[in-house]
């Protein structure tokens, strides 16, 4: 931990983005082991905010993948959920999910959790050079994708994680066709899906 010039340490923030529909253990095992390494005080989970378009499938609305999200998290104390893309207007962009929550957090230590799927996106974007003065950017192992090979840069540091072969995609799918999810995602994620007839059919979720 690095102390302040007034010997004060800083707060050490995660930030953990996600359309989450549905969180899963996945993305809750990607952030206890990235508090657990980087002595992180709190994770902040981020849902992405509704796209207004989208090209392959409709994503749930976003009060659910919320509500999912709280469901989730809330019996870890340094878990928590922020608003702040779902509130926001319009598609979300990394760079003002790291601006706001700057602001919101204006002393603290910024770490923005992605799987090695989503930083390989990250490196590809146009102003990535901005990001990386916003937060130290940590990358978590995936199964299926590759960290390795990428040209990373000093304020991105990789972890491996235990394989989590679990996505969102194959939660949905999985609901849809009448296969158990239980055990993928936390109980309380199951019975919210249930309840609220999420991904049961195509027309449902359009
Ligand atoms: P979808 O299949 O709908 O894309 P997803 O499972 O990839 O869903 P996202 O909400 O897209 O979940 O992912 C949010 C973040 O969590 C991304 O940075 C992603 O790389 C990471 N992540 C998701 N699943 C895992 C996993 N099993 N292990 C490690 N990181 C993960
Ligand atoms: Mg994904």
């Amino acid at each position: 931990p690095e102390p302040t010039a007034g010997g004060v340490r800083r707060r050490r923030l995660g930030i953990m983005g996600g359309t989450f529909d549905p969180i899963h253990h996945g993305h809750l095992v990607a952030a206890s082991e990235v508090a657990a390494e980087f002595a992180l005080d709190e994770v902040i989970f981020v849902p992405t905010g509704q796209p207004w378009q989208k090209s392959d499938r409709q994503v749930s609305p976003a009060e659910d993948r919320y509500l999912m999200t709280v469901v989730a998290t809330a019996s870890n104390p340094r878990f928590t959920v922020s608003r702040v893309d779902i509130d926001r207007p319009g598609a979300t962009y990394t760079v003002d999910t790291l601006r706001d929550l700057r602001r919101l957090h204006p002393d603290a230590e910024l770490f923005f959790i992605t799987g090695a799927d989503a930083m390989g996106q990250i490196l590809t974007w146009k102003d990535v050079d901005e990001l990386w003065g916003l937060a130290h950017f940590v990358g978590v192992t995936r199964p299926g994708h590759d960290l390795s090979d990428m040209g990373l840069g000093d304020d991105v540091s990789l972890m491996e994680i235990p394989a989590m072969a679990i996505s969102s995609t194959d939660c949905r799918e999985r609901v849809r066709r009448g296969r158990p999810v239980w055990y993928l995602v936390p109980d309380g994620v199951v019975q919210y899906i249930a309840k609220h007839h999420l991904y049961v059919s195509e027309e449902e979720t359009s």
